[in-house]
């Protein structure tokens, strides 16, 4: 697995829990979603009524669990946790459901993976707060429609569009995480630090901030992963020339891409001549899942200007030619490589 991909990676689990921030107001950045829900949240205490039922979607590793957990602190509730692929039957969700005190939150992440069986229940849940059990099997089985209490569910998806038009409409709340600046990441860098005691300057966290993706998962790996490099090499203080070496060393380069953003680049270019090229051809040139690339690789090359979605499929930008020292073809097809 690369270093800097924004899915959670096995050593990943005991930090992120000691870096999630406590509170709402300790989140950095995503200015717009952290104001709108805390309008929401402040308007549900004031009413005291339940939160709406809320959707994140957007890339992984930008911090949609997180902010699940931040609302139900802030509401002061209880938050279950699940996801799409865990849930097999309408046991499971009613297990859950029933489980919920007034007001209590459930997430569900990856919430497009759930069974379609699965989401038709979850409407009536969301809606009227019921559910119907069936009791029984074959001809004798009974239908027992029973209440909840009211409930927020908190879905989390990195494909918005996988999502059915009836599920999205029952989300009051839907926000979109987009990737971080480079200042908010250094400032996501900078607290990480702290909490985990490894001294870094303002340029350190930079050097850092500049090469995670956009991704604050990806910040806080790389800061554990760099945090061992200085400590083996440069008395265990993070600066920026320290960073850049041992980004380096990971194979870390300074746009943040990795060996798979440059293989998915290179390959549209030397192999299909810059594009355009279907997904599916890019994915097995490259030996990797269509949907990873589509829900990991790509929004950041897109959003960096190095890859271009089209009707026709994939280009690679001017801007990646560049980055391989390659020069563009002029001539191709109008606008795809002016950029
Ligand atoms: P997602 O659910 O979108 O995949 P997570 O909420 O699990 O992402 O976040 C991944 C890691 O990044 C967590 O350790 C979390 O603490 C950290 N993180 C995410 N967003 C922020 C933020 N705005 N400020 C500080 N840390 C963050």
């Amino acid at each position: 697995m690369q270093v800097t991909t924004p899915d959670p990676l096995p050593d990943d689990q005991n930090t992120e829990v000691a870096l999630r921030p406590a509170r709402l107001a300790e989140f950095v950045g995503q200015p717009q979603v952290k104001s709108s829900l805390q309008i929401a949240i402040d308007a549900a205490r004031g009413r005291r009524e339940t939160l709406d039922h809320t959707l994140f979607h957007g890339p992984p590793g930008l911090g949609k669990t997180t902010l699940a957990m931040l609302m139900a602190r802030e509401m002061g509730v209880e938050l279950r946790t699940t996801s799409g692929p865990v849930l097999e039957k309408p046991g499971d969700l009613v297990g859950l459901l029933t489980a919920l005190g007034p007001g209590d939150m459930l997430f569900i992440d990856e919430i497009h993976r759930m069974k379609p069986a699965l989401e038709e229940f979850l409407y009536s849940a969301m809606e009227d707060f019921r559910v119907d059990v069936r009791i029984g099997e074959g001809p004798n089985a009974q239908t027992v429609p029973m209440a909840l209490e009211r409930f927020t569910l908190i879905g989390a998806t990195t494909r918005f569009g996988l999502l059915t038009p009836p599920m999205r409409a029952r989300f009051g709340i839907v926000e979109r995480l987009n990737f971080y600046s480079p200042e908010d990441l250094a400032r996501i860098v900078e607290r990480s630090a702290r909490i985990i005691g490894v001294p870094i300057d303002a340029a350190g966290a930079v050097e850092l901030a500049r090469r995670s993706r956009g991704t604050p998962r990806v910040a806080n790996r790389l800061l554990r992963r760099v945090r061992d490099y200085a400590e083996v090499k440069a008395e265990g203080r993070i600066t920026a020339p320290v960073a850049a070496e041992a980004l380096a060393q990971l194979n870390v380069d300074e746009f943040g891409l990795d060996d798979m953003d440059a293989r998915i680049l290179t390959t549209i270019i030397e192999k299909f001549g810059g594009g355009p090229v279907g997904l599916g051809t890019v994915a097995i040139a490259v030996g990797e899942d269509a949907g990873t690339l589509q829900d990991v690789y790509e929004p950041y090359l897109i959003q960096q200007g190095f890859l271009e979605r089209t009707q026709r499929g994939r280009c690679a930008t001017a801007l990646a030619y560049q980055r391989f020292g390659l020069t563009p073809p002029t001539d191709r097809q109008g606008t795809i490589f002016d950029h």
